[in-house]
């Protein structure tokens, strides 16, 4: 099967990144074997291919970190699914008998793999899962939208409830790109009034699409005195401009998976009282609790950035210089397309 595999990370020039022919997976116990149908790509994938993410497994290896599928195979004592299951494929693949998983935090299970970043990835026609690195999704439900949900959004929805929101919460939001843009959604629905900060004026018109209540540029923030923030960038400031955003005893929420934390006053944090706390990608029942979210109709999960490209289309988009979100198509059958 054709796959999108990653042979040598680094900067424009230096990446190397392939369409390769490699075996079909077949599925043993407790596997299921899921066709891709949408491979959602962003800034995690781009430091991946640029050589600076947190973990990175041996190449070549193939990538993709969050999508959804069509169940195809089931190995034996795989759960209840059943050919034809619409699936999303969670994006932190944990052991589920720890105690850190048990505790339900399996996010953070020290014997978590990543796909496309740990071992090979979404980005083939085909991936092989643990039966219970999957969450169904309604009968008919199209898969090609719900890529977007294991990671980008739900590493968003994991940061709100580690922040805490609720009915009259006032909340800033550093950096509106997509995981930012559904911290948005995702607050407002919960009540929040929200704020969005970002320096560029397209990424602020796409907060208040979102539905930000008011958007702000980066120089502007000291007033705001909200009561907790989220910061959804890798931008060297942010942290420090999420202390200055919020009230003595507020809260920060960082989700960005490589911030920088160079821009922050310490002694700022010290006599104002602020919580700050790290928010690692999400769990399965957050993955869940966002697919039933979708299925009521509550969660809407257009996002206006989203070009669609087929595999063959992928090395190249990913071998420029910054290239934009997008998603992939593996398996393009029409009918699987919305
Ligand atoms: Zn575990």
């Amino acid at each position: 099967m054709p796959a999108v595999r990653l042979h040598r990370a680094g900067p424009v020039g230096v990446r190397d990144l392939r369409v390769d022919e490699v075996p079909m997976p077949r599925p043993g116990p407790g596997e299921v074997l899921v066709e891709v149908v949408a491979v959602a790509i962003g800034s995690v994938d781009l430091t991946v291919v640029e050589g600076t993410a947190h973990r990175v497994g041996p190449t070549p290896m193939i990538l993709g970190r969050e999508g959804a599928g069509i169940v195809r195979e089931v190995g034996g004592q795989a759960g209840d699914w059943r050919e034809g299951d619409p699936v999303a494929l969670l994006a932190v693949r944990a052991c589920r008998r720890c105690p850190v998983c048990l505790a339900g935090r399996d996010n953070l299970c020290p014997r978590s793999q990543l796909p496309g970043m740990d071992h090979d990835g979404l980005l083939a026609t085909h991936v092989l899962a643990a039966d219970t690195d999957l969450v169904p999704l309604p009968s008919g439900s199209s898969p090609a939208r719900a890529a977007i949900v294991p990671d980008t959004v739900a590493s968003a929805y994991h940061a709100l409830k580690r922040v805490g929101v609720g009915e009259g919460v006032e909340l800033t939001v550093v950096g509106l790109g997509a995981v930012g843009c559904y911290a948005v959604k995702l607050a407002t629905l919960a009540g929040c009034r929200v704020v969005g900060v970002d320096p560029d004026p397209d990424a602020r018109r796409a907060g208040l699409d979102a539905g930000a209540d008011e958007v702000r540029d980066t120089g502007d923030v000291d007033d705001l005195g909200t009561d907790r923030a989220v910061v959804c960038t890798h931008e060297a400031s942010a942290i420090g401009l999420a202390v200055g955003a919020v009230r003595a005893g507020g809260r920060i929420a960082v989700v960005a998976s490589e911030p920088a934390l160079s821009a922050l006053s310490g002694a700022d944090l010290v006599a104002r009282e602020i919580d700050l706390i790290g928010s690692f990608a999400a769990t399965a029942s957050d993955v869940g609790e966002l697919v039933d979210l979708v299925d009521d109709g509550r969660l809407d999960l257009t996002h206006p950035a989203s070009a669609t490209l087929t595999l063959e289309e992928i090395p190249g988009h990913l071998a420029g210089a910054s290239p934009s979100r997008v998603v992939a198509t593996p398996s393009s059958t029409p009918a699987q397309r919305e």
